[in-house]
């Protein structure tokens, strides 16, 4: 496996997942490197590029909702932060990611309730 390569390619495939859902990827560079070389060595490792960031739980069904990008499955959750929860996608419209903190899962949804959020935006 060529580590450099496999990772082109995957911000080329995944670039074009995740901006129909609003998102892009990080301008941090270096963060976007690092999690996508361990989402290269996950792949390799178990088969699937699985988030670096959650953990896996050896069930197949659960597991696939975290094999990146994984923004459809927590689609409010993200929107609520603007960012993913590793922080590899951010909205389009972020310019500075360090500024967007990890917002627990059940506080997000309740901002979301709070300000009349769907799971509607980019389709
Ligand atoms: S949290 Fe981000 S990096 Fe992790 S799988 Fe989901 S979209 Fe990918």
């Amino acid at each position: 496996m060529n580590t450099e390569s496999r990772k082109a390619a995957l911000r080329y495939y995944f670039a074009r997942v995740v901006d129909p859902l609003g998102f892009k990827f990080t301008p941090d560079e270096e963060i976007a490197d690092f999690l996508l070389e361990q989402e290269v060595k996950l792949e390799h490792d178990h088969g699937m590029p699985y988030c670096p960031c959650q953990g896996r739980t050896e069930d197949r069904a659960q597991d696939m909702r975290i094999v990146c990008p994984c923004i459809p499955y927590h689609r409010l959750h993200f929107d609520v932060m603007k960012r993913c929860w590793c922080g590899l996608y951010v909205h389009k419209d972020v310019t500075d990611p360090d500024s967007l903190p990890q917002i627990s899962e059940a506080r997000a949804l309740a901002i979301a309730a709070e300000r009349g959020m769907t799971e509607t935006k980019g389709g």
